[in-house]
């Protein structure tokens, strides 16, 4: 059994890579051409169904359901006194031309105009599998604060401005081996093991 993952991040390809060793993991353009799929569910765990989905779909059109399971995962930032935003919407919350750049700013200008330098925020990341024997997800959270600031040069996307629980530091300016133990990217691919191992016990 091998895995496809259904995303073009190339930041989440290389964690996810970097977390599950045990699996032949595959990016998404390496096994087909990548297609647009539109994420317009209204949770984490809908959109990433969409996508582990669509692609699974695919592995299906190109007859590969007996090789291939499509993983996905659909992640974001919530912060708390922003009723949860950007939510579902991290990557597009400041438009239709968003970049990683461009959202933090958004992100920081909104905690600068209620005067917030440091506040209450969490990451959720919902794992799907998408498979012959069927669709099922997981979830992982980290829990910790949103800063007004950028600090750091690692990592992707919020990282810059995210401070762990227990660590004084964002995720960037930590060791990215830190982000890989304690991650809700990492927590949703550990229960997504019990998955995969059950899935490759019946490809057999
Ligand atoms: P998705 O690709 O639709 O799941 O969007 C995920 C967005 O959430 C990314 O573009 C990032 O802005 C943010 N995000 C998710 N996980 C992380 C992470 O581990 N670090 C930093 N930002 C993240």
């Amino acid at each position: 059994m091998k895995i496809v993952l259904a995303t073009s991040n190339k930041d989440k390809v290389k964690e996810i890579k970097e977390f599950l060793q045990e699996y032949e993991i595959y990016a998404l353009s390496e096994i087909m051409k990548p297609f647009e799929i539109i994420e317009n569910g209204t949770s984490f765990k809908t959109n990433a169904l969409i996508k582990a989905q669509a692609v699974y779909d695919k592995i299906c059109e190109l007859n590969l359901q007996d090789e291939f399971v499509a993983l996905s995962d659909d992640s974001g930032i919530s912060v708390d006194v922003l009723d949860g935003a950007p939510g579902i919407y991290s990557a597009r919350y400041s438009g239709e031309n968003a970049t990683d750049a461009s959202n933090r700013t958004k992100l920081i200008s909104e905690l600068k105009a209620k005067n917030l330098t440091s506040t209450n925020a969490h990451y959720t990341a919902c794992i799907a599998v998408s498979s012959k024997f069927g669709s099922y997800t997981t979830h992982g959270f980290m829990h910790g604060k949103a800063i007004s600031e950028e600090r750091g040069e690692n990592g992707f996307g919020y990282d810059f401005m995210f401070i762990p629980n227990g660590f004084s530091k964002t995720i960037s300016e930590l060791d990215t081996q830190i982000k890989l133990e304690i991650s809700h990217r990492s927590k949703g691919l550990e229960l997504s093991r019990y998955i995969l191992k059950a899935l490759k016990r019946k490809f057999k």
